[in-house]
């Protein structure tokens, strides 16, 4: 299995991070996509990628941060660590951190960056489908995922429309999550991805607690029983479709 969304260097990992990276080893996961959306995470991430060779890094200013966006800083981080991909970058109106048209400003400044550097984007959209899929045309971006999918049907194939994959998380074990349960039934296995949001969004068996990579599990279980497809054939096949999208090897 490969986690394609953890943030290992958050600081609720400090007391144990090693124990749980074994963990996720012991439990088949592969290769672990690593998100660093803070710079005071930045020490222990970069740290952490030099490490292991199956924990990968991905590094993007999130939407809560626009208002502190530093573009000098950003690039100095992507020169460093030669990351996988950029992000988590993009929209959130739940939250509103930073003003609205900061976070555009933000969010399409990265993405030029992306494109520059010829980079897969890590999409963040909370309740702003319609503006994140507006400047995704516009910035004519086609290489990327949108992370911890929780919009519609027709939502999801705008996406694939424009190439993206499609990245589902621990809200679809959760009873009640109709809507997402259905979007991810449908995905084309093609461009589907598993990912933990670590360590937030813990799934069903576990929920509640700290979110980690080796909990992966829960999510291709409930996936494999929503489309019907064996567990390992599902494995394989997100799996393949992490390493197509992610280039791991250059690191
Ligand atoms: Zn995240």
């Amino acid at each position: 299995m490969i986690d394609t969304h953890a943030h290992l260097a958050d600081k609720r990992f400090n007391s144990d991070r090693e124990e749980v990276i074994k963990r996720a080893w012991d439990n088949n996961v592969e290769e672990i996509l690593c998100i660093c959306s803070d710079y005071a995470e930045l020490e222990t991430f970069s740290e952490l990628l030099k490490k292991h060779d199956f924990i990968h890094g991905a590094i993007g200013v999130h939407p809560h941060d626009s208002s502190g966006y530093n573009e000098e800083q950003l690039i100095t981080a992507i020169n460093d660590i030669n990351p996988s991909a950029l992000g988590e970058i993009g929209l959130d109106y739940h939250y509103n951190h930073s003003p609205k048209d900061v976070q555009l400003e933000v969010f399409k400044k990265q993405l030029n960056i992306a494109k520059t550097r010829e980079l897969p984007v890590i999409i963040h959209s909370r309740e702003a489908m319609a503006d994140t899929l507006k400047i995704l045309k516009e910035e004519n971006i086609n290489n990327g995922v949108m992370h911890c999918f929780s919009g519609n049907e027709r939502e999801m194939r705008e996406c694939l429309e424009l190439g993206l994959y499609i990245s589902i998380a621990g809200p679809v074990t959760f009873p009640g999550a109709e809507k997402l349960k259905s979007v991810a039934s449908i995905a084309p296995g093609d461009r589907l991805l598993i990912e933990t949001d670590s360590p937030y969004l813990a799934p069903q068996p576990v929920r509640g607690k700290r979110n980690e990579p080796s909990w992966v599990k829960y999510i291709l279980e409930e996936l494999s029983e929503l489309r019907n497809v064996p567990r390992d054939e599902l494995e394989r096949q997100t799996a393949g479709n992490a390493r197509s999208l992610f280039n791991f090897n250059k690191k």
